[in-house]
């Protein structure tokens, strides 16, 4: 037999497909070891067949096929193909998107334990069988006899190895090996959650099942029960006999909502994400392709699960940036649940409080259906926010990080035994170290950014590569002492907090404090039994926590990614605010939200504080028409990174050359057209050449894709993005 190879490696050179022979027993979708180019590697089969075109006797031998049930599943070797199409990538890195890093490595880890069984003869007679001062093996064989079915080494544990082990060696009780699967999901706890719906949870339901359109958006401000929706309709999938992808945008941070799904769905769910150990990603990655799990819930990548039979997708906060992939492939989640859908004939359900621009205007487009859940439940207010005007505080004479205000409304909070969220969006203790003497800023060596400071292990820390430098005691420049520490950080407002409110416990949630295993979850878990007063945070305070108890939010400093130069700006500070306001007052009492701020005239800071997310979306789309931004037109960036700048600069100036004859054929469906230095022009040791487009013709993307990955690169990295969601 000949089968066709997909070679792991993700070389575009070998970006081909081979042949092999097999003589062995082979399915299309298995991995195979195969060898090449003097190694053995491993890679998929994507065809089996009678012929090859090529001369037998050139032909290698597959040399060994893994696993009895085909990784690959027949959809997914259909979509792999419409994502090489889409995103211009290798055909193995389109495969690799399907499987778990743990099993491309080759290294699965089964994990196999030793099961002990009755043999098949009575407990008396077995009793007799063994001497009656032997009292630990008469236990031993009551417990088996009575649970049927135990692990070796619980039971070594509970009782003595030595009379397990004599009972196997007389017969009396039976050793087996067996495939267990680890269950993270046995360590979340569930609650009972049975709930009845409110009418506007029915009438959204019915509009979901009954509205034709393959994707719904669902706009429903925080608190307006989507979460409940979300269970119905994965439940309705499932008793028609079909399955269903949950996504939330980063699955460590929203620990209720995998408990709630847990509780409602116990095993039929697995869960998919990085926290899980590789052994645990591995069994629940079998499970779902075994069919024995039927939900899946995870990040953005879960959105390649190996399911088969999709009724539902389903992407909660469906505006977070991490729905888009930025490494590696880059796709958007959105339209690859698009495409799985259409594979499925299934239906892709959209749900935010704050929907991107793109999915509003499609919804506007009529392509997508679209409902509105525009109360709380129980008809609870959204929080009050009222604005402190930072510069005036100033005027007074305050130059610390909190407003009279906001410190008036945190001690209230704590008399009254309620619980705050103070959120700033800023990682370290402060952005930047400047010398007030003569100016010297301190930088990274790998990058082209400033350091910021972090308190905790008293360093300079980089933000874009992660190098650390001592802290300066002195400027190195000019030996002066007077160094500023500017644009406060988590830490800073952490140290005030604690200066301000000594008896309160604060935690903070942020990538510094989060970046073992299980950390987030104990933080979470620790606020919500009210174990601490105060959650201090980055953004990941602002993403789906539902804590009864929090009856005040506190933004530091609401400015910050305001003045961005990212077209997006003014939409996610927007998002952030209305996020990180929807945290409080979800449930008995009343929340309330204080905004510090420089700007308090802003537009944008006045419509998020009065939740008008619809006029503020209306101006967004107006702005973006008018002066051809997403989804008006695409930007297009094409990046040009090396180590050797000279060499960087000579492929870039072919790159350019190729990319200018395309603009020159299509001016008219240009907006824009030029290159330049990155805004970070030095980052990871790599410099950093851009060409920056727009374009109004979806079509010219092809031509750009293959034109610019057509070059060249000679150990230089050419790679396209489409609207990047940062543009450093
Ligand atoms: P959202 O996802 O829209 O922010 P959630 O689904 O988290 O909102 O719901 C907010 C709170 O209301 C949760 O604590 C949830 O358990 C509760 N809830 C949801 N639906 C109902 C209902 N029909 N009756 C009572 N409580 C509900
Ligand atoms: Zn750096």
């Amino acid at each position: 037999m000949i089968v066709e190879v997909i070679v792991d490696i993700t070389n575009s050179q070998v970006d081909k497909i081979f042949e092999y022979i097999c003589e062995n027993n082979i399915k299309v979708g298995q991995r195979v070891l195969v060898p090449f180019a003097n190694r053995l590697l491993s890679g998929f089969v994507i065809n089996i067949k009678e012929k090859s075109d090529y001369d037998l006797s050139k032909l290698k031998y597959v040399e060994k096929v893994f696993d009895e049930q085909p990784a690959l599943n027949t959809e997914c070797l259909k979509l792999y193909e419409d994502i090489v199409k889409r995103y211009h990538t290798t055909r193995a890195n389109a495969l690799r998107l399907f499987l778990p890093s743990e099993m491309r490595a080759g290294k699965v880890k089964e994990l196999i334990k030793t099961f002990l069984y009755p043999s098949n003869i009575i407990l008396d007679e077995a009793i007799s069988k063994v001497s009656q001062r032997a009292k630990s093996q008469i236990e031993v064989l009551e417990y088996i006899y009575q649970n049927g079915r135990s692990e070796l080494a619980t039971t070594c544990e509970c009782y003595s190895r030595q009379a397990v082990t004599a009972l196997i060696d007389k017969g009396l009780i039976l050793a087996k090996k067996e495939q267990v699967f680890r269950n993270p999901l046995n360590k979340i706890e569930t609650i009972n959650n049975e709930v009845v719906l409110t009418d506007q949870q029915k009438k959204c339901l019915n509009y979901v099942k009954n509205d034709s359109h393959s994707t719904q958006l669902l706009y429903g401000v925080t608190g307006s029960g989507k979460t409940e929706i979300y269970l119905r309709l994965i439940d309705d999938s499932l008793k028609s006999g079909k399955t269903a992808i949950f996504l939330v945008p980063e699955i460590s941070l929203t620990p209720q909502t995998v408990k709630r799904l847990r509780s409602r769905f116990n095993e039929n769910c697995a869960i998919l994400h990085s926290g899980l150990s590789s052994g645990e990603r591995f069994d629940e990655w079998w499970r779902l392709r075994n069919g024995d799990a039927k939900i899946v819930i995870g990040a953005r990548s879960a959105i390649f699960a190996p399911i088969e039979n999709l009724g539902i997708i389903i992407i909660d906060e469906e505006h977070d940036s991490n729905y888009v992939s930025e490494s590696g492939c880059r796709y958007n989640t959105i339209e690859v649940a698009k495409m799985r859908a259409k594979a499925n004939n299934s239906k892709v359900v959209l749900g935010s409080a704050t929907p991107s621009l793109e999915s509003y205007v499609s919804a506007q487009n009529g392509e997508y259906g679209y409902f509105e859940l525009a109360e709380r439940i129980n008809r609870k207010e959204l929080p009050e926010v009222c604005f402190a005007d930072m510069s005036k505080e100033v005027k007074r004479g305050n130059n610390g990080i909190f407003s009279s205000i906001l410190k008036e409304e945190i001690k209230t909070c704590l008399d009254s035994k309620q619980q705050a969220i103070i959120f700033i969006n800023r990682r370290g203790f402060s952005q930047n170290v400047i010398c007030k003497d003569c100016g010297y800023v301190a930088k990274c060596q790998n990058c082209d950014v400033s350091l910021n400071y972090h308190s905790e292990d008293d360093c300079l820390k980089c933000h874009y590569c992660g190098m650390k430098y001592h802290s300066l005691s002195a400027c190195p420049e000019c030996g002066g002492i007077h160094l500023s520490y500017g644009g406060a950080g988590i830490q800073r407002v952490e140290k005030e907090l604690n200066k301000l409110f000594p008896s309160a416990t604060v935690l903070r949630l942020d990538a510094d404090t989060t970046s073992t295993k299980d950390a987030h979850y104990k933080i979470l878990k620790q606020f919500s039994e009210h174990k601490a007063d105060i959650l201090l945070g980055t953004q990941m305070v602002a993403k789906g926590h539902d804590f009864p108890l929090v009856s005040l939010v506190g933004i530091v400093e609401a400015d910050i990614g305001l003045y961005n130069s990212d077209y997006r700006s003014a939409e996610k500070t927007f998002q952030l605010i209305t996020q990180v306001s929807g945290r409080c007052g979800r449930a008995d009492i009343t929340g309330k939200v204080i905004l510090q701020t420089y700007s308090p005239s802003n537009p944008t800071l006045k419509m998020a504080a009065e939740y008008d997310y619809k006029n503020f979306i209306k101006q967004q789309i107006f702005l973006r028409q008018m002066t051809f931004y997403p989804p008006f037109a695409t930007i297009v960036r094409v990046m040009c990174v090396g180590e050797n700048e000279d060499k960087t600069i000579n492929v870039f100036k072919k790159l350019f050359s190729a990319l200018e004859t395309v603009y020159n054929e299509n001016k008219t469906d240009f907006i824009f057209f030029n290159k330049m230095k990155s805004p970070i022009k030095y980052m990871q040791r790599k410099f950093r050449y851009q060409i920056l487009m727009r374009i109004t013709n979806q079509e010219l993307l092809d031509i750009i894709y293959s034109t610019a990955l057509s070059i060249n690169a000679f150990g230089t990295h050419i790679y396209v993005e489409e609207n990047p969601t940062d543009l450093r």
